[in-house]
């Protein structure tokens, strides 16, 4: 069933998203060579707690740490450890912070430059599909024509959709209904609603669409061990349009 959120309930919402935006952004500014994946993550803990919000993430389902760092050829779900960033890498970072009960959830990618041209591109273009998923995500459409909007983007270029991660409706629970896979059917399913909160996040391989789980059960990565990016923002559907959720305090994007 996919709930319905008050105009109240977004207001908390969006305070929840506020900290996920300013913890991104924080962290795009540590974002360096030699800089070590856990000191990000102990950062995004200390910044979300001195919020009054907690890390969603740590323990969920027995996941070990506040932020999913993955770097280079993860996908998603990767753990901060002790592995230095060196230049050229991309890392995905992903967070959620959790306030009064209401989640925000948003991720990045960011790059150790220099980069190779053709890992620029993907970061470009993973981000302009979740940009066009959101121009979609509004009522009047369906909630197909979401998936179809990112996969049209990510299509033109040939790049690789992961197709076992999606995303999802999101409020007092991290993962709510529906899901929201990252290709789908223009036209196809329920009409979207007002009041739905969800999060849209692509995750574009600049290979093939398969992926798998490393044997320390969470982190996934492409199966042919070439580069993934993964870009994140929740959001609300209102009468008065589509508002993205988890901007920085001052209404940027992190
Ligand atoms: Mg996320
Ligand atoms: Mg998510």
């Amino acid at each position: 069933m996919i709930q319905r959120k008050s105009e109240a309930n977004i207001k908390k919402m969006r305070e929840a998203g506020v900290i996920v935006g300013d913890t991104l952004r924080l962290l795009r500014g540590m974002i360096g060579e030699g800089v070590v994946l856990r000191d990000l993550d102990r950062a995004a803990e200390a910044l979300i707690r001195s919020r009054g919000a907690t890390p969603t993430f740590k323990g969920y389902h027995g996941f070990p740490a506040s932020l999913c760092l993955s770097l280079n050829s993860e996908v998603v779900h990767g753990i901060p450890d002790g592995r230095k960033l060196k230049k050229g890498d991309i890392l995905s970072i992903d967070c959620g912070a959790t306030l009064d009960g209401w989640v925000g959830d948003a991720a990045i990618t960011v790059a150790v430059e220099p980069i190779a041209a053709d890992v620029r591109q993907l970061l470009d273009t993973t981000r302009e599909s979740l940009f066009a998923g959101m121009e979609a995500a509004k009522i009047g459409n369906r909630l197909g024509d979401i998936g179809a909007a990112i996969q049209a983007v990510i299509d033109k270029k040939g790049y690789g959709i992961v197709r076992e991660y999606c995303g999802h409706g999101v409020g007092r629970a991290l993962h709510e209904d529906p899901q929201i896979p990252n290709y789908g059917t223009a036209g196809s399913g329920p009409r979207i609603q007002s009041g739905w909160t969800l999060a849209l996040e692509p995750m574009v391989n600049l290979g093939g669409d398969n992926v798998h789980t490393l044997r320390d059960g969470w982190t996934v990565v492409t199966d042919d061990g070439k580069p993934s990016a993964h870009f994140e923002c929740s959001i609300a559907i209102t009468e008065a349009g589509t508002e993205i959720l988890t901007l920085c305090s001052d209404g940027t994007l992190p």
